[in-house]
């Protein structure tokens, strides 16, 4: 089932997502329609707030991004990045190697707007998957940018906040009235 997405003024975005102690039916099914509404929206990833949950749980493909390489080690195995897509992470922890890229960046949650992000080149990802299994995954590229972006959004940080004072100055005004349309009441 398609999810309404969230956009920037909603307070959710900013809320920090709740570990996820067990896998249940509930967040089977928020899963499952996570993954059907970022391929549906065209989006290459989507966290548990951008449809109104603050869970840590995120969805990412970027299966679709053949301009874009990623590199994937699963568990200290280097494997086909597309292979393990949709990739879906809970509880998962980043860290970052400190060499760092600037490229383009957008949003579901900021229909519109891109700027370019400055980010860490390669990540670790240590999170469980679906069955509760712990997987360790090492990335690069594209993967490792939209690991970033999610993860961010896991712990309620928003590209914005990542941008150049320059890029944030540029887009207040449309981030102000964003603000507004989407506030709650
Ligand atoms: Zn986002």
């Amino acid at each position: 089932m398609k999810l309404p997405i969230v956009r920037y003024g909603d307070p959710i975005l900013r809320a920090k997502g709740k570990r996820i102690a067990a896998v249940d039916a509930h967040v089977r099914e928020l899963a499952a329609n996570m993954i059907e509404t970022m391929h549906l929206a065209n989006g290459i990833g989507l966290a548990a707030q951008q449809v109104g949950e603050a869970l840590q749980l995120t969805v990412i493909d970027v299966s679709g991004a053949e301009d874009q390489e990623s590199t994937l080690k699963l568990n200290g195995t280097e494997v086909d990045s597309n292979s393990l897509m949709p990739l879906l992470l809970i509880n998962p922890e980043l860290t970052l190697n400190k060499e760092t890229t600037l490229a383009i960046e957008g949003c579901l949650s900021f229909p519109e707007i891109t700027a370019d992000i400055r980010r860490a080149i390669s990540v670790v990802v240590r999170a469980q998957t679906l069955e509760g299994t712990p997987v360790e995954i090492e990335a690069s590229g594209l993967l490792a940018r939209a690991l970033q972006h999610e993860v961010d959004h896991l712990n309620g940080i928003l590209f914005i906040d990542r941008m150049s004072a320059a890029t944030k100055v540029a887009l207040r005004s449309r981030l102000k009235r964003m603000q507004r349309e989407n506030a709650p009441g």
